[in-house]
């Protein structure tokens, strides 16, 4: 089992990762001497596979879990639904000492973290993603919260959980275009941290996409390390954890324009962070034959680099940049790369730039976006 370390002061946890950890979850939830009742929220498609297992690892160790099931998808993480986890919660009487666990990918951990993080002014919660996404990415950190009709994510806190346990056997079941999805931010992280993680993915993508699980282990791991790592220097953002959202102006905006579905979260910001490297040429001089290694590495990760707009849809685009919630006085700012394994963050951007890097990555076909 590989162990990643989250030092937070008081709100530290591990991170741990390897296959079988769900029929582990019961001792490992022991260990954090928490009281005997708790719910695990998980939704219908990750429920049917993995509920009755981690309720039996939960009740072998002592625990006795309730278990609330919600639909699968980006409407479950809504006001409504945060409701009736809580009427669930008190008609199964959970207390100040209970624990919710949160069985699934990055809907029903920002979901189920929003609930414990409010439920009886804040009960303990415990991660176990069951997507790369969620593994690598929103299931590390402490974000959690769910959507307005204005937008994505505007209701939310900053809570840490009290562990993680990704279990590396859920991914054997994950769907592929969402496993695709979860390596563009993966990619990512080589990117903006880690030269050498950019490198490995270039060397063993063939390995990845059949979901090796040795390699997965130590990338998955890898991944938890650097945003552990992020997250340990800039807890609740304004600082370094910036860097994170490198090629994110760009993808919200086309999650945005496309309507929330058409792109998966990861496919847009595959867009996004090729858009991000051109601008990283103009501003900071990143090197063509970088960009080209980036490009290329999404490509073969079965990602799109290319979208298709007409000119309103453009229009629409950088409209939609201009009304990100990072964006503050008006003004966008990017993370940039100077070089693969480093970026810098709050770079200003001259509007024609932006138009020009748009110009690279609109309008021509997509070889991926023509299979689908
Ligand atoms: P993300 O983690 O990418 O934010 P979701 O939480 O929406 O995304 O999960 C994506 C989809 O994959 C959902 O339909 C969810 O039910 C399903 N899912 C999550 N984990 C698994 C898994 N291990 N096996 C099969 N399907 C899964
Ligand atoms: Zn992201």
């Amino acid at each position: 089992m590989r162990t990643v370390h989250v030092s937070l002061g008081n709100r530290s946890y591990d991170i741990k990762i390897a296959p079988g950890l769900i029929d582990r979850l019961g001792r490992e939830c022991a260990r954090l001497k928490l009281d005997a009742r708790c719910a695990i929220i998980t939704d219908t498609n990750v429920g049917k596979r993995y509920a009755k297992a981690v309720f039996n690892s939960l009740a072998t160790a002592g625990f006795s879990p309730a278990l609330i099931i919600v639909q699968p998808g980006e409407g479950a993480k809504d006001l409504k639904m945060v409701q009736a986890c809580y009427d669930q919660l008190a008609v199964h009487r959970l207390e100040r000492k209970s624990f919710i666990v949160a069985l699934g990918g990055g809907v029903v951990g920002d979901l189920a973290g929003f609930v414990a993080a409010t439920y009886l002014r804040g009960i303990a919660f415990v991660q176990v993603p069951t997507t790369l996404l969620a593994q690598v990415d929103s299931s590390v950190g402490g974000k959690v919260g769910v959507n307005l009709k204005a937008g994505k994510n505007l209701v939310g806190a900053f809570y840490q959980p009290r562990l993680v346990a990704c279990d590396l056997d859920t991914i054997k079941t994950l769907p592929d275009r969402e496993f695709r999805a979860g390596l563009a931010e993966v990619i990512k992280y080589g990117i903006i941290y880690d030269a050498n993680l950019f490198a490995q993915i270039e060397r063993d993508l063939p390995k990845l996409l059949k979901r090796e699980p040795k390699i997965l282990a130590a990338i998955v791991a890898r991944c938890c390390e650097i945003k552990a790592e992020v997250v340990g220097l800039d807890e609740t953002d304004g600082g370094p954890r910036a860097i994170l959202n490198f090629g994110h102006t760009v993808g919200h905006a086309i999650e945005n324009i496309s309507g929330y579905g058409k792109f998966l979260h990861g496919e847009a910001i595959a867009m996004g962070q090729v858009a991000a490297a051109k601008l990283s040429r103009e501003i900071l001089g990143l090197p063509e034959r970088d960009i080209g290694r980036i490009e290329n590495l999404f490509h073969r990760a079965g990602l799109p680099v290319r979208i298709r707009l007409n000119a309103v849809r453009r229009q629409k685009l950088l409209h939609a940049m201009r009304l990100d919630k990072k964006v503050s006085g008006g003004e966008i700012k990017f993370v940039l790369a100077e070089r693969i394994g480093k970026v810098v963050w709050n770079q200003r951007v001259p509007e024609n730039m932006i138009h020009g890097a748009l110009d690279e990555i609109v309008n021509r076909q997509s070889p991926i976006e023509n299979s689908k």
